[in-house]
């Protein structure tokens, strides 16, 4: 035997690195059964014949928030939330209004819950949709909406009183609007001196009203006067509003004051925020009323015209916190927080944009009372992606039954049509939501405590953890199905203290395999030695097994760690006695390579049985090989060729 034999037996598997990492890229499940960590979420598609192939990564292309607005009339979403067979969801308002069609699929609707979605929401935190404006705060789906109908970051709405008048913006946008649009009067300065003249006093009606903009101390006032009816007696009324929240509407204060004829009155009071609308304010009467005969006196008594002078003055409060609002209204501070906290969506019908969003629960008979309030994130959305029957990710087709309790399509083909949580009959219900759900979602790679910093999509995230660097190893024992996993430090212990192997320090070895029986060659015939040295360790394995009919003993290195760093090493075996040797150099493997794997792909020094027992001394009797080898680092491991180079 000389040198041709082993270059024959090296190039025989025919598989260069190229070819390797292609087969990882077609494949990339086919390691996952040495991962029972990973086989917990894998897939099961191929006993189930409705389902699809392996998933493939999708980007992200639909958000979750998107998928909680109502496709039909684009609301967003609160329980229940139905869907038809197909899984076309829609809200409970529009559910009653489509006549029992489904508006997506035009096929009968049923009445099937998505206690899918209902649960996603519940898991959802969103920022607040005025983070472009400034809020910076993150909220639950369910909390979210009452939190934007107070959000200090909101837009404002017009102040405007005599009109269903719609804009809405901040203060600059406001100002301009009510000079240019409304033709409202702006004067500048913190005093003012206004006449109101009504020939006909006795007609006073709701819509009679004034509005005039002051510009002071770099702000922007509101003057309101106007006539209504209080009870029955008609009054007249001015009051101050400020263009800002309610905070800084309190660090200012301001007093009206009317008269004529020896007679005066005088109001002082806060300024309420426009955020307060003007009918609210009014109707807590929060400013100057001067009742109509009283008003007639001021005029000067001829009851034929009204002529109202109204002086006023802004100021700054030194001490905005002593005493926000006035105390003659009756209504303190603390029941104006009280009135908030009962009615968050009071004002909501001054906020088009806002009343969008607006839960319509008043005209559906199966809605819950009441407004949606604030749920704790409860369910991490990714647990709802797990089968609750055999806890293996879910992916499409994902189904339910009418009650919207989701299972996986493995599952499905084995309930009998029942379903697992609630008995009832399963079905052909298709879960589309939290199909749409698992497409939307990044989510970090499971090894992220290992060092794993990726993000991933939902249907790519599974494929990525099969050949993240940062898994955790399998342990590198032969001889068994032992399922540990870890980190190198953790297995170079467990083979230590677990499996009893040998352990060396250093880069040279000097084995000696011997076996009284050399006839008897089962594939279960091998050894384990741990080399320590660079480092790092190193799995030396010599064994017996069967290459197609012929008996042959093989000896490989497999480097404890990723196959980058792997690359980095080479080693030689030697082999020999009386008068003959064979030298075999090449890259030690991974052990993310399987034990198996590199045995099945001839990557070391095999030694036919004939050829071994030359080495042994040729009496046929017994078998004693002697190998040698040596570990090095490769000065440049990319000039290098990964394969041994004695195949050319
Ligand atoms: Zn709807
Ligand atoms: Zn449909
Ligand atoms: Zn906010
Ligand atoms: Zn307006
Ligand atoms: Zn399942
Ligand atoms: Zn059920
Ligand atoms: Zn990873
Ligand atoms: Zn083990």
């Amino acid at each position: 035997m000389d040198l041709d034999s082993i270059e024959c037996v090296s190039s025989s598997d025919g598989l260069d690195e190229d070819e390797i990492h292609l087969h990882h890229t077609l494949h990339p499940y086919s390691l996952s059964h040495h991962h029972p960590e990973l086989s917990a979420t894998k897939p099961r598609n191929g006993s189930n014949n409705s389902g699809i192939a392996v998933p493939t990564a999708t980007a992200p292309a639909t958000s979750v928030h998107e998928l909680l607005e109502c496709p039909v009339c684009t609301n967003s979403m609160y329980p229940p939330i139905h869907q038809c067979h197909n899984g076309h969801t829609l809200c409970s308002t529009c559910k009653t209004r489509v006549h029992n069609r489904c508006p997506t699929c035009r096929q009968e609707l049923g009445d099937i819950r998505c206690l899918a979605l209902e649960k996603v929401a519940e898991s959802l935190e969103l920022p607040c949709k005025y983070y472009s404006l400034g809020c910076t705060e993150i909220f639950p789906y369910y909390s979210k909406l009452k939190h934007e109908a107070l959000c200090n970051y909101r837009p404002y709405s017009c102040p405007y009183a005599g009109s269903e008048c719609s804009a809405v913006g901040d203060i600059p946008f406001l100002v301009a609007h009510l000079r240019d649009d409304h033709k409202v009067d702006m004067h500048t300065g913190c005093t003012f001196n206004h006449r109101y003249v009504k020939s006909n006093p006795r007609e006073v009606e709701n819509a009679t009203w004034m509005l005039t903009v002051f510009h002071c101390f770099g702000q922007y006032f509101c003057l309101h006067f106007e006539a209504f009816q209080l009870g029955m007696a008609p009054v007249y009324m001015a009051f101050l509003r400020f263009m800002g929240d309610e905070n800084d509407a309190r660090t200012y204060s301001y007093s009206l004051e009317v008269g004529g004829y020896g007679r005066k009155l005088i109001w002082e009071g806060t300024p309420r925020s426009i955020r307060d609308s003007h009918r609210k304010v009014r109707d807590s009467h929060d400013g100057l009323i001067i009742q109509r005969n009283m008003a007639l006196f001021f005029s000067g008594g001829d009851r034929k015209e009204l002529k109202l002078r109204v002086t006023g003055r802004i100021w700054k409060e030194q001490n905005p916190d002593a005493g926000c609002v006035s105390s003659s209204d009756g209504l303190d501070e603390d029941e104006i927080h009280l009135h908030h906290t009962l009615h968050p969506y009071s004002q909501s019908h001054h906020h088009p944009e806002l009343s969008a969003s607006k839960p319509r629960y008043g005209n559906n008979n199966t809605a819950v009372n009441g407004g949606p309030t604030a749920t704790a994130p409860a369910t991490n959305v990714h647990e709802l992606l797990e089968c609750p029957v055999c806890t293996n990710s879910m992916y499409p087709p994902i189904h339910q039954c009418h009650n919207g309790h989701t299972l996986c399509s493995t599952c499905k083909t084995r309930v009998h049509n029942r379903c697992p949580t609630c008995r009832q009959e399963l079905g052909d219900i298709r879960c589309l939501a939290l199909e749409k759900v698992a497409e939307s979602l990044e989510l970090p790679c499971k090894y992220y405590s290992l060092g794993c910093t990726e993000i991933f999509p939902y249907y790519s995230k599974l494929k990525h953890e099969g050949l993240c660097n940062y898994r955790p190893y399998s342990c590198p024992y032969a001889g068994s199905e032992c399922s540990a996993i870890g980190d190198i430090p953790l297995l170079v212990a467990h083979l230590r203290d677990d499996h009893k192997v040998d352990m060396h320090t250093g880069c040279t070895f000097n084995h000696r395999y011997v076996k009284s029986n050399p006839r008897e060659v089962e594939n279960a015939t091998w050894m384990l030695t741990v080399f320590h040295c660079f480092g790092q360790y190193f799995c030396l394995h010599f064994e017996a097994f069967q290459l197609g009919m012929a008996p042959v003993y093989m000896a490989f290195l497999r480097f404890m760690g990723d196959e980058n760093d792997a690359r980095t090493y080479s080693y030689s075996l030697e082999v020999g006695g009386y008068g003959r040797k064979l030298i075999w150099e090449g890259t030690p493997r991974s052990i993310r390579d399987s034990h198996r794997k590199v045995r099945d792909s001839h990557d070391g020094l095999i030694i036919q049985r004939n050829m071994a027992l030359f080495f042994s001394g040729g009496d046929r009797k017994e078998l004693k090989l002697r190998v040698t080898g040596r570990i090095w680092k490769e000065q440049n491991p990319e000039a290098g060729v990964c394969i041994p180079n004695l195949c050319s």
